[in-house]
């Protein structure tokens, strides 16, 4: 839920995209070569993904909504199996394990909004076949912890990291290979939608060590067709594919690729933005009682893909929906991320079993506000957004004396 309208234009949007004459550029040429559909820049821009996450493997889907499908249907994880998922993601997370006739488990969440390891651990039986951890607003889970719970059990982790390309975990960047991990993730799926750190419109990245797995992924993408239309053109003009088993239409266009090219070269530069000005915030918003803010992890780099506030509701006076209206009105557009997946009617019934209670989650959320935070934003929007946040703080403060003197008395 963004406040951009376009007919009262905010001092600070929510988000701005950053796209360059360089990816303009590459779009015009990719127009000009005539090919159009998947083709040789999207097995560049798979090459120049495995070069930058260190991951041996990336397959190009059209969104993370169908890698992750992609990566459940190769696990072949269907009805009768479990997956362990978090209540604090996007729905997209639980859809695919439900399209897929599987049943999602929620495990509660940390302080810091992540999956927590030992909620995940009361929650593995044995018909858990998969974890699916989100790195929330781009700072890595404790995977280190999910992967020997799920090393013990046989169970695959498939790691949602829509938010967290620019991420790293122990040194490596997040889908990298991880030296003493000793069962790293059977996928980590990124997405490259319009507000992510990185962007091709719409568009994904399936990343694997395992290179069976990674063929299977390939083939699953295109509908299970033996070679895709490029290979075939390359292949002097073989007219003749084998449909090996039914796939599915997630093949990411050179189109989408030639940006994906060129916001992969100049993600360094956005994550670095992006921590410069979640710094700056921090710096500006340090001292004010009425709000918590989101801290980095140590060995941890965190890509900042969002700045999740939490409100300190018990020092004041409005609630989290006045506070974003009064932060409309001073010109700052806003988001919540997210509405936990128990409070979505679609998933009533799922939300209702013993097993998905995540009462961590549910009492986090109505404090949660999303800052403006994009490598397009001025120091001087993040004054502005700061300066707005204390102003709001400081007008609805509860007083400490009753306060203390009410909680005293009852
Ligand atoms: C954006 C998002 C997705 C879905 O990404 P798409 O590329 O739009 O399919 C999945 N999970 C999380 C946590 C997200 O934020």
């Amino acid at each position: 839920m963004t406040y951009l309208t376009m007919n009262t234009p905010l001092q600070v949007p929510y988000h701005r995209s950053s796209i360059g004459p360089e990816e303009i550029q590459e779009v015009v040429e990719t127009l000009e070569s005539g090919w159009l559909t998947t083709g040789p820049r999207t097995a560049r821009f798979e090459r120049d993904f495995s070069e930058y996450t260190q991951a041996p493997f990336s397959q190009a889907v059209n969104s993370c909504t169908s890698g992750l499908h992609l990566a459940l249907t190769a696990l072949e994880i269907g009805a009768g199996d479990e997956v362990i998922t978090t209540p604090l993601t996007f729905c997209a997370t639980v859809n695919v394990i439900l399209h897929r006739g599987a049943t999602p488990v929620l495990a509660d969440v940390d302080d810091d909004g992540n999956i927590d390891a030992g909620s995940v651990a009361a929650k593995l039986n044995p018909r858990t076949r998969a974890i699916i951890p989100v790195h929330l607003a781009g700072l890595p889970c404790d995977l280190q912890a999910i992967w020997s719970l799920a090393n013990r059990r046989g169970v695959a982790v498939i790691e949602d990291c829509a938010h967290a390309i620019g991420s790293h975990y122990r040194g490596v960047p997040i889908g990298g290979a991880q030296p003493d991990a000793g069962w790293p993730s059977a996928a980590a799926v990124f997405s490259f939608y319009a507000t992510k750190n990185m962007t091709t419109g719409e568009g994904g990245m399936v990343t694997t060590h395992d290179e069976q797995f990674a063929a299977r992924l390939k083939n699953l993408c295109l509908h299970g067709i033996s070679k895709n239309s490029w290979n075939r053109y390359a292949d002097r003009g073989s007219w003749h594919y084998e449909v090996l088993e039914p796939g599915f239409k997630y093949n990411l266009t050179d189109l989408q690729s030639a940006l994906g090219i060129h916001q992969l070269r100049k993600l360094e530069r956005f994550t670095a933005d992006r921590t410069r000005l979640a710094a700056l915030y921090s710096e500006l918003l340090g001292d004010v009682e009425e709000v918590s803010l989101p801290r980095a992890k140590a060995d941890c780099r965190h890509a900042w893909h969002l700045f999740m506030l939490r409100l300190n509701l018990d020092r004041l006076s409005i609630n989290r929906a006045e506070f974003i209206a009064e932060l409309q009105t001073r010109g700052v557009g806003t988001s919540v991320h997210f509405i936990p997946i128990p409070l979505h009617p679609a998933y009533a019934d799922m939300a209702a079993r013993p097993e998905n209670q995540v009462p961590r989650a549910l009492s986090l959320y109505p404090r949660l506000i999303s800052l403006p935070l994009y490598p397009a934003m001025t120091e001087e929007q993040i004054v502005i957004t700061a300066k707005a946040v204390r102003e709001i703080a400081m007008e609805n403060r509860v007083s400490r004396f009753w306060a203390l003197t009410a909680a005293a008395a009852s």
